[in-house]
């Protein structure tokens, strides 16, 4: 008699650790992560927001040199598959970047086939489309032109742009209404309506949750702080796990 353990694969989807060089937490927690969790998985998703601030892939930081070495050595030494998304403020990480982690650049949104079901990958602020000045805002700051002239500019003034653009997103949080920061739930039962999918997995809002909308089920991805999470989704059908380590 043979008896043969076809262990089921897993896939894991992280976002929002919002990593940043002065916050050594997150950063010791995102390595304890890819040590101890990650390295059992197929594949790992990182859906944006991964750091705090993002310049140009030439702007090369012992924050990034460490994470990109991490990544890749994740890679390299359990051929996980690895897959970075652009978030609202990491939107300038670059096919140079996504090479030194040994990962791939997805376009958001993406829609993929996660073990027979269609998938819709996004950041999650483009559900947001009460926030009308920020949708405005979005559609140029992410636009060709701007992202080629932003990485014309010398760095210092990028930092000094980036600086800037920080703090008045935080004024602008702190300024409005509780429910436009929000994703519209018109907006998500459209996009699924459009890309077919019966499952969607985002980040973005810091608001970890499993949402049944209609037939489409809604994975909202925890931020990082204080300690995060994760969504692990397994081959074998097993019920998708959102983890919270608070
Ligand atoms: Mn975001």
């Amino acid at each position: 008699m043979y008896t043969i353990f076809m262990s089921a694969s897993k896939t894991l989807f992280i976002s929002d650790l919002h990593l940043q060089e002065d916050n050594t937490d997150s950063m010791r927690y995102f390595i304890e992560f890819l040590n101890n969790t990650a390295k059992d998985c197929e594949a790992l998703y990182i859906l944006g927001d991964f750091f705090e601030a993002y310049i140009g892939d030439d702007n090369q930081t012992n924050l990034l040199k460490n994470v990109a070495l991490a990544l890749k050595n994740l890679h390299e030494k359990h051929q996980t598959k690895i897959y970075l998304m652009h978030g609202n403020r990491d939107f300038l990480i670059g096919n140079e970047f996504a090479q030194l982690c040994g990962a791939k650049l997805l376009p958001d949104p993406v829609v993929i086939d996660l073990y027979g079901k269609k998938t819709l990958l996004t950041h999650g602020d483009s559900f947001c489309t009460q926030d009308k000045s920020y949708q405005f805002y979005r559609k140029i700051i992410r636009s060709t032109f701007v992202r080629f002239l932003l990485l014309s500019f010398p760095l210092s003034f990028r930092q000094k742009l980036a600086l800037y653009l920080r703090n008045k997103s935080k004024k602008h949080v702190h300024q409005s209404p509780k429910a436009i920061m929000d994703v519209s739930k018109t907006t998500v039962l459209q996009a699924g309506t459009k890309h077919k999918v019966s499952q969607i997995i985002h980040g973005h809002t810091h608001k970890p949750q499993i949402h049944h909308e209609n037939s489409t089920t809604r994975y909202v991805l925890p931020d990082w702080h204080p300690k995060g999470g994760m969504l692990s989704i397994s081959s074998d059908g097993s019920i998708p796990e959102l983890i919270l380590w608070d």
